[in-house]
């Protein structure tokens, strides 16, 4: 039977709910639990994958396809978990089901209410998600207890918890002391968060304290009495010193798993983090730092990018080196923009992400040629791939190619859209996603670097390298190295260059600080090199 932790947030949002609840996991995990995590968001759009990357963060994919949250990134990299479609629930997907069912006639004429029929929902799909598959599932209530959005997840697991029983229920709730000036640590904004909490009828089993510096046992004394909960169970979490991969480190210094235990009734048993003290020890230890010139968009909002640059620094902490992202402006180099060319050149290596639209995609182009040219380590992912395509039968076959997404009249479509995705004009979940196998040319750069000639990968794509000119290519140099089904190009790279490679699919998914992915791990290993050289 599984135990469940119900991780909420009060004061302010941002404060670092996902990364917190995913760190809890990872230390639940060290102590030989297994952990499964689930993300409640009370938004109304029934999946991420129609929101603005520069608003919310990244879409991520998982296995399945799902197109989620950028928190569930944070679940798999922390516990090396898969996460599915059952991994999240928005507002949007509960009442989706609902009025579903409604419309079918299956509520047989009652009057349809969120009191009981939104929040059993919500709970059915608590219970349906893990099926008892994991010692404790965490489950992170997105938002800050208080909004209008979050009332009915909350009275939904106020009824859970009577429903399983208290010793299986736990709850986690996370809040801001801000320190005024003058020093001092102030308590009165989680006081009124947890009385919001306990209103609606749930009450904090643990306090997580963010602040910026740890807070005293004073003000541990005085969370514990005007939010009634034990002291011990007021726990301190400053601001991380060099890395969020600490935090498994300090709540295990605040004893976190002992107070899980004694409140959940489990075996107590002693956490393993030394993994995690060697990632922190190797992040310590990184003083030297390559430039890697990230021509994409939204740099600057880097949540936008966040698995990519988490993939970037679990490679720097592998080789103990800083991984410094240039964002160099696609639109800017399309300008011939003094500064960014500066930065273009100065760049050890080249990245360009995935993308979508028209806009930027002749700068990124002129990137990715002067990486070809220059013997610059060059990375592309998705439309990075793409825009290799674009810029080899340009500037080498010499035609006028373009992706029927920038240009659908174009005289050579170079890249195309997926064939079985023709006819489809809705915008969610139409994508090609999720899971899908290559197979490499056993000799290809690439198959070394994995070590093996079958990979599966993740994908969120609509356009595909067009098959008519594959050949031309390949004769021209630009090896196909790896195929999908239907022979679908899933990686391309230069011979006699030290680095080039593209890929169709989204490898930054895969990445964990535990495990850093290989190609990202190849490529900065190559710069490295070649710096050292
Ligand atoms: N816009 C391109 C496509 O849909 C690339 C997508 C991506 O980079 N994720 O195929």
């Amino acid at each position: 039977m599984s135990k469940y932790i119900f991780v909420t947030g009060g004061v302010v949002s941002s404060l670092g709910k996902g990364v917190t609840a995913s760190a809890i996991g990872a230390l639940i995990k060290a102590g030989k639990y297994s952990v499964n995590m689930m993300k409640i968001d009370p938004y109304l759009n029934v999946d991420a994958g129609t929101m603005r990357p520069y608003e919310h963060g990244e879409v991520f994919i998982c296995d399945d396809g799902t197109e989620t949250d950028l928190d569930l990134g944070n679940y798999e990299r922390f516990l090396q978990i898969k996460t599915t479609k059952d991994s999240a629930i928005t507002t949007g997907r509960v009442y989706l089901k609902v009025i579903e069912s409604e419309r079918r006639g299956e509520y047989l004429g009652q009057t349809v209410q969120v009191i009981p029929h939104i929040t059993d929902e919500i709970k059915r799909r608590i219970r349906a998600f893990d099926k008892h598959n994991s010692d404790i599932c965490i489950i992170e209530l997105g938002g800050t207890v208080g909004d209008i959005e979050s009332v009915p997840f909350i009275e939904a697991i106020r009824q859970f918890a009577l429903e399983e029983g208290q010793e299986n229920v736990m709850f986690i709730h996370l809040t801001l002391i801000p320190m005024v000036a003058g020093g001092e640590h102030k308590t009165k904004p989680s006081q009124h968060s947890v009385k919001t909490l306990m209103s609606e009828g749930i009450h904090p089993d643990m306090l997580v304290c963010r602040s910026q510096e740890a807070i005293s046992d004073d003000i541990k004394d005085k969370l514990a009495l005007f939010c009634n909960v034990k002291k011990e169970s007021v726990i301190s979490l400053p601001d991380a010193e060099y890395s969020i991969y600490e935090i498994p480190l300090t709540l295990q210094q605040e004893k976190v798993l002992e107070r899980i235990e004694d409140r959940l009734d489990l075996p107590l048993k002693k956490a393993d983090v030394s993994p995690w003290k060697t990632i922190v020890k190797n992040i310590k230890e990184s003083t030297e730092t390559i430039d890697i010139a990230f021509v994409g968009k939204y740099l600057q909002l880097s949540d936008a990018y966040k698995s990519v640059v988490e993939a970037f620094d679990h490679a720097g902490y592998n080789h103990k080196h800083k991984i410094n992202l240039c964002n160099v402006d696609p639109e800017a180099l399309e300008q011939n923009d003094k500064t960014v060319l500066d930065l273009l050149a100065k760049a050890d290596g080249i990245f360009v992400p995935g993308g979508f639209g028209t806009r930027g995609i002749n700068g990124k182009i002129a990137a990715l040629a002067y990486g070809r040219i220059n013997k610059i380590p060059t990375f592309g992912i998705c439309l990075g791939l793409q825009c290799m395509v674009i810029e080899y039968a340009r500037n080498i076959l010499k035609l006028d190619a373009d992706s029927v997404e920038f240009t659908p009249n174009t005289p050579n479509p170079v890249i195309e859209m997926l064939s079985n995705l023709k006819n489809i004009k809705e915008l969610g979940g139409t994508m090609r996603l999720g899971a899908y196998t290559t197979n490499f040319e056993a000799k290809s750069h690439i198959a070394k670097i994995y070590g093996t000639a079958t990979i599966s990968e993740r994908h969120r794509h609509r356009f595909e390298v067009n098959p008519t000119y594959t050949e031309q290519l390949e004769k021209a140099g630009l090896i196909i190295s790896g195929r999908g089904p239907s022979n679908l190009v899933e990686s391309v790279e230069l011979v006699d260059h030290p680095w080039y490679i593209g890929v169709q699919y989204h490898p930054e998914f895969l990445s964990s600080p535990l495990k850093a992915h290989p190609l990202f791990d190849s490529f900065v290993k190559t710069i490295i090199d070649i710096k050292n050289k």
